[in-house]
This record gives C-alpha cells, structure tokens and sequence, in this order.
C-alpha cells in the first residue's frame, strides 16, 4: 500500500500567469514556471522484468464495464515496483502537511489548501508553497487577514498563483460564513459540499474526501493516472491522434476505471500510479527497459506521450 497523495488537475488556464511584483531581492530569487508535467526525478534502481517469466500477452480491454485482461497482475507488479517509495509523491503528498499537534479541522484545512495548490504544479514547488504558508500561519482566519497581493507572494511559483490566491481567499470566505454559530471553521464532509467551494473540482474534492476524511467516493484522476491507464489498456479515453493526453477528458477515465477496478483500490490507485508516473511510466521517455510490466504493456517501448 502507498500513502496517499496530492492530485494535478488538468483543467488547463490557457494564459500564464506574471510573477506577483516584489522586491528586486525576491526577483533575483525566482525560477521559470514548472511545467505542467513533473520531470523525471527516477531513483528507482533498474528491476529485473519478473514479466518474462509471467504472461506474454499484452493486457487489453474486453468489451463492456468487464475488467482488463491481466490488470490484477498487473496492478501488483506495480506495487512492487513501487515499495521503496522513491517518488516526490510519497513525500510530498498532500497528506503530509498534517501535524498530530494540531485540531483535526486545522490539520484538514491544510490538505484542502495542499491540493488546491498542488493543481498542475510539481510536489516540489507545492511543498514549499505550503511550508512558508505554515511559517506565515494556515488557518482560515488567518488567511483572510492577509492581502491577496501576500498570498500571491507566498505561493509563487505555484502555477496559476494569482487564480489560486483568489480561489483560497474565496474558500476561506465561505468556510467562515459556513461556521456561524459552530464551535470551528471546518471544510465540507462531503464530496458535493467539497466540490461547490470556489476552484474545487471533482478530482480535487475526491482526494480531499480520501486524504482529509478518509472516505473515497471516487477515483482522483490526475494526468499520471489518466496517461498510465491509458497505456496500459485500462481504458480507452485517450485520442492519441491528437497527441495531447490533456486535451482528453480526465473524467471519462474516472468512469471507465469506476466501472470495473474494485472499490478497494480507489482510494491507492491514484498515488501507486502517480508514483510509478514520476519514476518509471514517464510522460516523455518511459523507462520500459525496467520496467516489470513491460510484457503485459500494450505500449511497452513505443510510448512516446
Ligand atoms: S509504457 Fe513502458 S513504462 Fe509504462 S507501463 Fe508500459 S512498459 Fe511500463
């Protein structure tokens, strides 16, 4: 089992975003916006292929909501691939910005604004968003008191920092208004009530239901999820003829995977694939030489997005 993680979304903003103004000091400090999609960041060391000794058929879907052929095998391979747990998710998750020390509501708060950020960002640029905004103070109240122009500031260089901004003030706003007249400002318990906070979508409000309340109603599908799934033959909602996974529908892949994975594994399916993602099953140039599933793969070594 892998822990739990922060999602991407794939709703693309179709203009960048510049840089807050600061002083020529922070200038100095700034890098380039990340990419939408993490670059390799792989220490998995090479893994003999278990696969040659196992099935030689590629995986493939049958018709109707049946499971793929081999996906069970497959799934485990992946897991095993997966156990030293060398992906910036399994550090970075969203998860991990709790503390015991805190109120449940507060440590809740930050997984909301964790996956918020987290959107189209690496786990890296996230989680330093998120440590100068404990040291500045995570709590609704305080968010509000601070100036949209600060909290820009403190997120850069998030992608989409200013839309981000807006969408956490907005979000504080209406949790507070939500509270009057209850002991503490809580997030919402549902996946409705996640989903109808400002820059909240279905994918974000399923992980948030799984990572802050520890009920999955959902598959988070992020582009890790949907490319994999994808190449693996687990679904077919991805026009490769456009040559561009994001221009597909990330919730067709929810639904396609929701009709047959079992309900035990929606709550891991999203970090073991993130993680496999960042370290092995690339966006650009797969590691299919290592990797264990390459004779179950339907896209082993011609994988190219
Ligand atoms: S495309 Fe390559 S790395 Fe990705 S699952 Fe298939 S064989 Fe493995």
């Amino acid at each position: 089992m892998v822990r739990l993680r922060n999602g991407r979304c794939l709703t693309a903003t179709s203009k960048r975003e510049s840089p807050p103004k600061s002083s020529s000091k922070t200038k100095k400090k700034r890098k380039k916006i990340e990419s939408p999609i993490p670059s390799i960041h792989s220490t998995i060391p090479k893994v003999k292929p278990e696969s040659q000794t196992l099935m030689t058929k590629p995986s493939s879907r049958k018709k109707g909501n049946s499971p793929p052929q081999h996906w069970q095998e497959v799934h485990d391979l992946i897991q095993k691939m997966r156990m030293n747990r060398t992906a910036d998710v399994d550090t970075m998750g969203c998860e991990t910005f709790t503390e015991t020390a805190l109120p449940p509501h507060e440590n809740r708060f930050r997984t909301l604004i964790s996956a918020m950020l987290s959107s189209q960002t690496k786990d890296t640029v996230n989680a330093a968003a998120m440590d100068r905004l404990k040291k500045h103070g995570l709590t609704v109240e305080n968010v509000l008191k601070t100036s949209q122009q600060d909290l820009e500031k403190l997120i850069y260089p998030v992608s989409f920092f200013k839309n981000k901004s807006k969408y956490i003030k907005a979000v504080c706003e209406q949790l507070k208004q939500d509270a009057e007249g209850k002991e503490f400002i809580d997030i919402p318990d549902t996946f409705q009530g996640l989903k109808s906070l400002p820059g909240v979508g279905p994918k974000m409000a399923h992980l948030v239901m799984t990572c802050a309340w520890e009920r999955t109603e959902g598959i988070c599908v992020d582009i890790h999820v949907h490319r994999i799934s994808n190449r693996l033959g687990w679904v077919k909602t991805w026009n490769k003829a456009s040559g561009n996974s994001r221009q597909q529908d990330p919730e067709k892949t929810r639904e396609e995977l929701e009709q047959w994975l079992p309900r035990e594994h929606w709550a891991t399916i999203n970090p073991l694939l993130v993680g496999f993602g960042q370290t092995i099953c690339t966006p650009l140039r797969p590691k299919c030489e290592s990797c264990t599933v390459n004779q179950l793969c339907p896209s082993a070594f011609k994988a190219k997005i």
